[in-house]
């Protein structure tokens, strides 16, 4: 199954909806199509319900940070099904001007994705942070240093990842704590199949379950993994390995998107010399805390190599005109403290393969 079957299930639900319009709370549609730009996608919002009531169910005050505007809407669809508050909110809320409202709200537990949590951590005052006695995540791999920030920043909190997507809800059971970093065991009404795996066993992970009465048959999630049969110390015995994901033509960190588009648009000055190249990111925890974005290009320069005086040059007339928000720049987000600066390679050689088939890739 692909996104475009998805799309056609969940099609049949806005025919009902029309019809009932009683039933309007149920439904959700997914306006951003995300980074695979399929177009809308409408999915019922009380699908996974053991989900919801997991995430935003029995705590006092949950305070919810995720980017996408279809997911906030889904959280606040939701939030009288379960009692508590909710709080959501996006990154123009992490400004100094809402300070006050986050410190009024005193969050005793933040839902949402790593690097989103970490810059919200900053605009918190270290007494609302210890307030904080649960933290449940998804959505993105957790690097050491991510949880090493995580665990600094939030001191009484409990830390819970899951493997969620939007499309299919929950996948694997929430982190039983006996796992590595980035491992969980498949949910039980999940079915998980590792598709073309490589000589290490990762290959896309395709997911069949029962959701809304539907079937999903493997379905493509277009993330990477591995499974593997263990013998946990919480009694389960398959393992599921997230490696990121599959052949991705953008990277998200750091609360911006690096996409393979804007990297040919960026690097088509030089055409006539760059014939081949490489992305590498990743996110390292700044001094007080949020995550910064880092970024390496790798080129493949044919002809006598640039000095490094004209290096230096090249870099940064690359970050000026990489888009890595609809509106900015990288060197916007580097002169902001975002993002460090650009770091390009040169490199006479053929470039190193492992990046499944993309020219980018995360590293945890
Ligand atoms: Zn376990």
């Amino acid at each position: 199954m692909e996104r475009k079957d998805l799309v056609a299930i969940w099609d049949k639900a806005l025919e009902r909806l029309s019809v009932e319009p009683s039933e309007a709370t149920s439904y959700a549609l997914r306006i951003s199509a995300g980074t695979s730009g399929k177009g809308p996608l409408i999915a019922p919002t009380k699908f996974d319900q053991a989900l919801l009531r997991s995430w935003l169910g029995g705590a006092e005050r949950t305070l919810a940070c995720y980017g996408p505007r279809g997911t906030r809407l889904f959280n606040v669809l939701n939030i009288d099904l379960f009692g508590g508050k909710v709080l959501t909110v996006g990154v123009e809320d992490i400004a100094p001007e809402r300070a006050a409202l986050l410190e009024e709200f005193m969050p005793t537990r933040i839902v949402g994705y790593p690097t989103f949590v970490l810059r919200v951590a900053e605009a918190m005052s270290a007494q609302a942070r210890s307030g904080v006695v649960s933290l449940r995540l998804a959505g993105e791999l957790l690097s050491e240093t991510m949880e090493g920030a995580m665990q600094a920043l939030f001191p009484n909190a409990e830390l819970v990842m899951q493997y969620v997507t939007s499309e299919v809800g929950a996948v694997s059971r929430p982190s039983c704590g006996y796992l590595p970093r980035n491992t969980y065991h498949p949910a039980d009404e999940v079915s998980v199949v590792i598709d073309s795996p490589d000589e290490a066993g990762v290959g896309e992970i395709l997911v069949s379950k029962i959701m809304s009465g539907e079937r999903i048959v493997e379905y493509h999630t277009g993330d990477l993994g591995r499974s593997y049969p263990c013998s946990c110390r919480c009694g389960e015995t398959t393992a599921l390995e997230l490696r990121g994901r599959a052949g991705t033509d953008y990277l998200k960190l750091a609360g911006a998107v690096l996409r393979i588009e804007e990297f040919d648009r960026a690097i088509s000055a030089y055409k006539d010399y760059v014939d081949d190249y490489r992305v590498e990111a990743t996110t390292r925890v700044g001094k007080d805390g949020p995550s910064v974005g880092v970024v390496q290009l790798l080129l493949r320069w044919s002809g006598a190599l640039p000095t490094s005086a004209r290096k230096q040059e090249i870099a940064n007339e690359i970050a000026g005109r990489l888009f890595v928000t609809p509106t900015r720049t990288l060197s916007q987000l580097v002169a902001e403290g975002l993002f460090d600066p650009l770091e390009v390679k040169f490199s006479s050689e053929s470039l190193p393969g492992g990046y499944k088939t993309s020219k980018m890739r995360y590293l945890s």
